[in-house]
């Protein structure tokens, strides 16, 4: 059983629509599959037409939210939801927020560069991504590769994308407790994402996951590509001491990451229980 419970599309800033993500993963044999797109469930209807006889899909999305680090200071964490009610209206008003907030800051991002002398056009990358499409630095990372600045996606988040950088913009997340709160009021189950990724920037430490455990929080993210052996071993840990459910994917964004399908994936026990407790939407089998 091969189960994948955190896959970006084109809904978001993978490169490949709904449809093509669920050919990818019968074609990798993928069993379940998560579409986890962030901040929106635009993909949820067209991935569910397309699923094959026998797949199962999870309908889910990356949440972007704030947290204190415990060390001082704040960071970005995403939070995995799966299962919600899409319709309920704090999800939709809070997810409605963070795509426009994203557009306006991948707008100032690209001014930035334009300013700078790169050939990036602000205007023509926002007309060119759907009004529903939440922007994103992947985004910005391909405009770049077009226009020949870069020769992939890794290489323009090194160089111009980087938080702490030149270019960087800020946007106000939704602070993670809240997060939690409105997923699990619209009948979703949670998981930290990738928790202790540090390249991608500060992260969150133990003390806060313990407290954020205590909020409602039902999983963590252990098997990840961007998180080593070490690290995996420290996170499965901290979710057996939590009591918190530990899951694997891989984040797969299409061409937009290195990351393969299935790459990671997550125990069926873990799986089912992490299902039985969920209540606002059901899985979908082909
Ligand atoms: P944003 O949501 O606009 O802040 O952009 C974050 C997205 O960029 C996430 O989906 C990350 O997985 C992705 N990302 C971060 N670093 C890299 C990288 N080096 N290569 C490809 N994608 C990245
Ligand atoms: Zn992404
Ligand atoms: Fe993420
Ligand atoms: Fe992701």
């Amino acid at each position: 059983m091969r189960i994948d419970l955190h896959t970006h599309s084109n809904a978001s800033d993978g490169t490949e629509t709904p449809a093509e993500l669920i050919a990818a993963a019968a074609a990798e044999e993928v069993d379940v599959l998560a579409l986890t797109d962030h901040d929106t469930t635009a993909g949820w209807a067209p991935a569910a037409a397309a699923l094959p006889s026998g797949m199962r899909l999870v309908p889910g999305a990356e949440f972007s939210c704030e947290s204190e680090t415990g060390r001082g200071g704040h960071c970005t964490v995403h939070l995995l939801g799966y299962l919600f009610d899409p319709a309920a209206d704090s999800v939709v008003n809070e997810q409605r927020r963070l795509r426009a907030e994203r557009r306006v800051r991948v707008h100032r991002m690209a001014s930035r560069m334009r300013d700078d002398g790169l050939p990036v056009d602000p205007d023509a990358l926002l007309e060119g991504l759907a009004d529903d499409v939440p922007a994103g630095r992947p985004h910005l990372a391909r405009a770049l590769m077009d226009a020949g600045v870069v020769t992939s996606v890794d290489e323009a988040f090194r160089f111009f994308l980087a938080s702490g950088g030149r270019y960087h913009v800020h946007k106000n997340d939704t602070p993670v407790r809240d997060a939690i709160a409105m997923v699990r009021a619209a009948g979703g189950v949670t998981v930290l994402a990738h928790a202790f990724a540090a390249s991608r920037g500060p992260i969150i430490n133990s003390a806060v996951i313990t407290e954020l455990a205590a909020a409602g929080l039902d999983g963590l993210e252990v098997d990840h590509p961007d998180h080593d052996a070490t690290t995996r071993d420290e996170l499965r840990r901290l979710a057996k001491d939590l009591d918190l459910l530990p899951t694997g994917s891989s984040d797969y964004h299409g061409d937009n990451k290195v990351n393969r399908l299935a790459q990671d994936t997550t125990d069926p026990q873990v799986f089912d229980e992490l299902m039985r407790r969920a209540s606002g939407s059901p899985v979908i089998t082909g």
